[in-house]
């Protein structure tokens, strides 16, 4: 739903407004459960941030109180899930915490090496499912805490995650994204009632999946830019609060990263707060906006690549790190561009409607019809569209150059990531050449969500710039 808020066109700064700073301020002593329990009415935007998660126990040894926390949340008996890696990871401890509690249970493990979210391992996970079971508990991260959120929901029964690593930021959310149809889809569930983040399995994790943790939160740089910007262009809910969580969730990510390539306890434990309160700002914004802007679009786009290639999925964060350096170069030259604006709504679309769809379907392949009929229905690229946006960006256009100014440059970005150890370069991670470039042209077209990569189409850049970043991704 798009709301146009009543300050829209107020000025606003760059990075911070005065505003979020003070908020910022206010918020920083909070604690996670202060967090959780939110604000019932928000003075900003009226509505309430309020996810009410039970517990959120983030502590070496967290495990030990997890019969307690079942017992006190008046669950009976929990339907465990884990993949092969998170139940090496975590699986033993885990059932040892529930039987030392006298907990009963069902324990079941994905099939697969590396399961990926999407219709089978959906059907996997209720095959194994006992309908004695009120409660669905994941040991796991991404993959897993995605799947049991999606299963848990649909199934009326409460959920709770034991992250086996720091990885991604969606424990505390409340959307799934899963791949139906070979499309990659969000979809709307509900938080958890029970977070368990016990160091002692965290700080033990793959240092490639907490680089990827630590990345996702990196993309937050672009993410909240997008968010300001499509406040601007397109009239979208914006609220100072919830980016003021987010921006206070990155400045706490990015502070950990010394103590993460140096294999730290204590930062892994910050670094899965951090990523608890980003998941917590998209819960309070209802939707995956404040996390999530061309640069997740780009990840989203390459994984549908890799899994179209056949080939063994890349944590999401890793591809969110590569897909924010690709923003920071695509912000500088949008706000170096000169625009002819009354050229810009002149000019005819690139391609034809017939030509678009043969494109969606070279680069999508199997998603390509949900993503031809996303767009038969939103007509975000239609000249009308397209010329109401180019008229918001016009208007506001000093304001978009400045939010696009406050990003970090292509190689301030590429040094934050290395700085932990994420990839940089797409052949570190074997994306090929032509993903790259399709994504950057392309992305966008996999949601109805305004980013700095539909006013690069509006304004006309975007295919010549999608070569150059590509080249200059290869050449990191
Ligand atoms: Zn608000
Ligand atoms: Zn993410």
């Amino acid at each position: 739903m798009i709301i146009r808020t009543a300050d829209q066109s107020d000025q606003i700064d760059p990075h911070n407004s005065a505003e979020e700073s003070r908020i910022i301020s206010e918020l920083a002593d909070w604690t996670l459960d202060e967090y959780s329990a939110g604000t019932a009415r928000c003075p900003y935007c009226n509505r309430s941030h309020s996810p009410a998660i039970r517990y959120i126990d983030i502590c070496a040894d967290a495990l030990n109180g997890l019969a307690r926390r079942l017992d006190e949340l008046g669950v009976r008996k929990p339907y465990v899930v884990a993949d092969i890696n998170t139940d090496r990871a975590a699986g033993e401890q885990t059932r040892e915490a529930l039987a030392a509690g006298g907990v009963q249970f069902i324990y079941h493990i994905l099939s697969g090496d590396e399961p990926v979210p999407d219709e089978a391992a959906v059907g996997d996970l209720l095959m194994g499912f006992d309908s004695s079971c009120d409660f669905i508990l994941g040991v796991g991260s991404g993959v897993i805490n995605d799947l049991c959120r999606f299963v848990s929901f649909q199934t009326g029964r409460r959920f709770g995650i034991i992250a086996s690593a720091p990885s991604m930021d969606g424990f505390a959310s409340t959307v799934a994204p899963l791949i139906r149809r070979s499309l990659k889809t969000t979809f709307i569930a509900h938080p958890p009632a029970l977070i368990i983040g016990d160091t002692n399995i965290l700080s033990r994790a793959p240092r490639r999946l907490i680089a990827a943790g630590y990345a996702d939160v990196v993309g937050k740089l672009n993410s909240l830019i997008d968010w300001k910007i499509a406040r601007l262009t397109v009239g979208e809910y914006y609220c100072p609060w919830v980016a003021a969580v987010m921006r206070l969730a990155l400045e706490r990510t990015l502070a950990c990263a010394d103590g993460l390539a140096r294999g730290d306890a204590e930062a892994s434990r910050r670094l899965m707060e951090a990523l608890t309160m980003a998941g917590l700002a998209m819960t309070y914004a209802g939707y995956s906006r404040p996390a999530s802007g061309f640069e997740h679009h780009l990840a989203h786009a390459w994984e549908m690549s890799f899994l179209r290639l056949g080939r063994k999925l890349i944590p999401h964060g890793v591809k969110v790190g590569l897909g924010t350096i690709a923003a920071a170069k695509l912000a500088k030259r949008i706000r170096s561009a000169s625009v002819d604006w009354d050229e810009s709504a002149r000019a005819p679309a690139r391609l034809s409607v017939e030509a678009w769809e043969d494109e969606m379907r070279r680069v999508f392949g199997a998603a390509a019809p949900d993503i031809i009929s996303l767009e038969r229905s939103v007509q975000k690229n239609s000249p009308e569209k397209r010329a109401t946006r180019l008229n918001a960006a016009r208007e506001h256009w000093d304001e978009i150059r400045l939010l696009l100014a406050a990003l970090p440059s292509g190689e301030q970005v590429v040094q934050t990531l290395r700085a932990v150890g994420s990839p940089v370069n797409p052949r570190e991670i074997e994306l090929p050449r032509e993903a790259v470039r399709d994504g950057i042209l392309y992305a966008k077209e996999v949601r109805d969500r305004y980013t700095q990569q539909q006013l690069a189409w509006d304004i006309g850049g975007l295919p010549g710039w999608a070569e150059e970043i590509t080249e200059e991704l290869f050449n990191i």
